[in-house]
């Protein structure tokens, strides 16, 4: 993932996090949203991988740097110095695994005791085209985003379903809350 580090002068060079339990699809988030590409068989090595991308938001070139766990997360061995910098994060659960998502406290619970304060977090449901076998419904992911005070989105990595939009949203409220604290 991303060679192309330093091949462009860019305004803004953001961390931000996916987190969420094992198999949710975070891999497949980046992959889709760095490179559009989609792993059926992704089995990622262990150890911290990261993926760039390089987005126009409100006229400024950002690169974005998105880290991914690389299955660490199978051995709760996530440490705080993945979560240093970050100025986002995404929180990852499976429609189809209702355990997913009430696993999503915990990584909250995470997030907050290592994380930024005034980090921006989003909640992405991911998998929305297996909705044959849903456990989790949207309202439920919404009524839990908004309690939290969290954006919400629902994704399929896998059809390519409001990916780009998700990191955008993302991207862009940490975009805004930058340029307004050095006015
Ligand atoms: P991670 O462990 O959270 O990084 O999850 P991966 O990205 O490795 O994905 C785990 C499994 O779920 C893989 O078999 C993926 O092909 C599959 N997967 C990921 N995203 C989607 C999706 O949006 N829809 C479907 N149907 N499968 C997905």
């Amino acid at each position: 993932m991303g060679d192309d580090i330093f091949d462009e002068e860019c305004d803004y060079l953001f961390k931000a996090v996916v987190i969420g339990d094992s198999g949710v699809g975070k891999s497949n988030l980046i992959s889709r949203f760095t490179k559009d590409e989609f792993r059926i068989d992704s089995k990622p090595t262990i150890g911290v991988e990261f993926g760039y991308k390089n987005i126009k938001v409100r006229d400024k070139l950002i690169k974005a740097q998105i880290w991914d766990t690389a299955g660490q997360e199978r051995f709760r061995a996530i440490t705080s110095s993945y979560y240093r910098g970050a100025l986002g994060a995404m929180l990852v659960y499976d429609i189809t695994r209702l355990s997913t998502f009430v696993n999503i406290k915990k990584w909250l619970h995470e997030l907050r005791e290592f994380g930024n304060e005034d980090m921006v977090i989003i909640l992405v449901a991911n998998k929305s085209d297996l909705s044959h076998s849903r456990e989790v419904e949207k309202e439920e992911g919404k009524v839990f985003a908004e309690k939290e005070g969290l954006c919400f989105m629902e994704t399929s990595a896998l059809q390519n379903l409001n990916v780009e939009e998700a990191f955008l949203q993302m991207i862009t409220i940490i975009h805004d809350i930058i340029s307004q604290k050095s006015l």
